[in-house]
């Protein structure tokens, strides 16, 4: 059987996801960014909470963790290695090509250093989803905090090469502002004006607009299309190094 998949909102734009294996029961979180309405969703399915797959230490993804716990005493708490001593006790420290379990669900965990130094993905690569926390969003990237541009650059091209059938679900519903960020340096590209009308519809009726596809990002993503002529020409960079070009686009999105 395929893996269940609810996502819901928490706080003001962060995404609660519960990944669920029918064959055994078993349960993961994605994130913790509020106890109250994971507790919710997990009761109104009748689902325990087995584990707790934490993709980086900022407090909108862990501030949930205590209140978990609390009630699913069991639940493993997963997360990047690198970011222990910031996320709290882990029962099980990762990293690069590590493999996680959640009942028969098996995810790979890909290192993606930018927003934070120890930031990590989740990839069930038999179901192809992708937990991409906020390394990558919909027609955006995060933020690179702790890493220079050019190192997170380097972890989007890491998720760029996955799959392009991969769905890929993230930290924030920001489609919205991405879209209008992304039309103002990749005005031209069709697809990225026809999606652009889509979230505007998606979210006038509620709706979410995650998850993607990496495929769907390659083609209307600007920070996966550093490399694309018409970007850079728009930006003034024909032919720049793409982390070069990558690093004027997150600027710009930054003043945005
Ligand atoms: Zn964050
Ligand atoms: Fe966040």
């Amino acid at each position: 059987m395929a893996a269940h998949i609810h996502q819901f909102l928490c706080l003001k734009d962060n995404f609660g996801v519960l990944v669920h294996d029918p064959s055994t029961r078993a349960t993961a979180a994605v994130d913790a960014p509020e106890a109250a309405p994971i507790l919710a969703a997990l009761a109104a399915r009748k689902w325990e909470l087995t584990d707790i797959l934490i993709t980086h230490h900022h407090y909108d993804h862990v501030q949930g963790i205590a209140g978990l716990k609390t009630k699913f005493p069991r639940a493993r708490v997963i997360g990047p290695a690198k970011e222990a001593a910031k996320i709290g006790p882990l029962d099980i420290a990762v990293g690069e090509d590590d493999h996680v379990k959640t009942g028969m669900l098996e995810a790979k965990v890909i290192e993606v250093p930018g927003h934070t130094s120890g930031h990590v993905a989740y990839w069930f690569t038999r179901e192809d989803i992708l937990f991409a926390g906020d390394t990558l969003f919909a027609m955006g990237c995060g933020r690179g905090f702790e890493e220079p541009p050019a190192v997170l650059y380097h972890s989007l091209m890491k998720l760029a090469a996955l799959p392009g059938e991969t769905q890929v679900y993230c930290g924030h519903e920001y489609s919205l502002a991405n879209a209008r960020f992304a039309l103002t340096v990749d005005p031209s590209n069709a697809l990225l004006k026809a999606r652009a009308g889509e979230v505007a519809r998606q979210r006038e009726a509620g709706e979410f607009t995650l998850p993607t596809t990496i495929a769907i990002e390659l083609a209307t993503n600007p920070f996966l299309r550093a490399d694309d002529p018409a970007i850079q020409a728009g930006l003034g960079m024909a032919g720049a190094d793409p982390a070069a070009v990558f690093t004027e686009l997150r600027e710009r999105k930054n003043r945005f």
